[in-house]
């Protein structure tokens, strides 16, 4: 049932780590000054989802919150700033507190004031209902596109656009070469994101034949096995920087191989993996980060890029009642791209609404 304002309406909850995603009836929110009320109109599923709902512990995060981080809505009441009603917008996820040391140099993702919960989908109650609150400060201007492009903007676009620059500082100038392992959600955003803020050579692996082709499709320029990239890479002494976005035993070895001296290993993955760290071990003069989601101002900086037609998220959008078989054809493997609900969809699978936005040639 389409709920209104005021009324109940249906959520899809993390209610307890190991177990199913449940479907819980609760109260419409209620903004507070300091926050919006949205209409939801996407939201991505992310693979961190997944993580949470498989956590064989309890993470720090208190349960039973509302999943979904990666959101797009419309606002429909915001007590302290009445003009925002009406406008489309997309959701900055790390809800900081704007005044520790963190926020104020404007790392915002880094924020050491917020408490346990990050934001909407990680802790505290996020999109994937028909309506959310969120704080004002967290939503950042997304007229202009639709909602299925906006919502994996907020962490595939702007996680991927974070980690590129996390790596910026150790590309040559003439570009040099940049690796993407797991050309997922957020791989395949990641290699947009390369080839419109830098002038390196991308170059992609996955284990899953079709993401190869949304490599390319995205705008890699080598595409393969670990051992084609090792190829391409050998004349050159190695990448100048790898970007891991599975995080496995098996990737994080693989990016130590496939670097330079001097490269830079950036796992963003959240797969587990270990790195043996001792110097001997590593290529010299090697360093690594595990950076984490992004800033407002650098989700401001994807939507751009997105309005400039430089980052197109490929996207299948699915109903709301769709969502735990989604979580497992993510668990399972095999998605292509990003799997975006849209609440308002309700009843038997979308199947025919599927869409697929392919990008040309670049
Ligand atoms: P996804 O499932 O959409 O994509 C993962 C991709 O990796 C898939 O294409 C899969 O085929 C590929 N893959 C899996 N194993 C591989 C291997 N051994 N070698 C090469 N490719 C392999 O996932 P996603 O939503 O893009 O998320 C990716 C990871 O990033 C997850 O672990 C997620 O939790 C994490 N994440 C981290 C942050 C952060 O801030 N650091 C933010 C969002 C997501
Ligand atoms: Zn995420």
């Amino acid at each position: 049932m389409v709920s209104t304002p005021g009324g109940t309406m249906a959520a899809w909850r993390l209610t307890a780590y190991g177990a199913p995603v449940s479907l819980q009836e609760v109260p419409v929110p209620v903004p507070a000054e300091g926050e919006v009320l949205l209409e939801v109109t996407a939201v991505g599923l992310c693979h961190s989802d997944v993580h949470l709902l498989d956590s064989p512990e309890p993470m720090a995060f208190d349960v039973p919150f509302t999943l979904g981080h990666e959101v797009a809505g419309t606002v429909v009441a915001a007590p302290g700033d009445p003009a925002l009603v009406g406008r489309a917008v997309v959701v900055h996820g790390v809800w900081a507190c704007g005044t520790c040391d963190r926020c104020r140099s404007g790392r915002t993702n880094y924020c050491t004031g917020r408490g346990r919960a990050v934001g909407g989908g990680i802790g505290r109650d996020g999109g994937l209902a028909r309506y959310a609150v969120v704080p004002v400060g967290s939503v950042v201007d997304a007229t202009g596109l639709a909602p299925e492009v906006a919502a994996p903007l907020t962490d595939g676009g702007l996680t991927s656009y974070h980690a590129v620059a996390t790596a910026a500082d150790r590309l040559p100038a003439s570009g040099g070469r940049v690796v993407v392992i797991g050309v997922g959600g957020l791989g395949h955003l990641a290699v947009q994101v390369l080839r419109a803020t830098t002038a390196a050579q991308v170059l992609a692996t996955d284990t899953h034949p079709p993401a190869l082709d949304l490599a390319t499709r995205s705008g890699a320029h080598v595409v393969g096995t670990p051992d084609d990239l090792r190829a391409e890479l050998a004349p050159h002494g190695g990448a100048d920087a790898v970007l891991d976005f599975v995080g496995a035993d098996a990737t994080i070895a693989l990016g130590v191989d496939l670097l330079g001296p001097g490269g830079d290993l950036v796992v963003v993955g959240s797969g587990g993996g270990s790195l043996d760290f001792r110097k001997g071990a590593l290529p010299q003069g090697v360093r690594v980060s595990a950076p984490f989601w992004g800033t407002a101002e650098e989700l401001a900086a994807v939507v751009a890029l997105a309005r400039a037609g430089h980052l197109v998220p490929e996207v299948e959008v699915i109903g709301f009642d769709d969502v735990p078989a989604a979580y497992e054809r993510l668990r399972r493997g095999g998605v292509l791209g990003r799997l975006v609900v849209d609440p308002r969809h309700t009843g038997p699978p979308a199947g025919s609404s599927v869409t697929t936005r392919g990008q040309g040639g670049r």
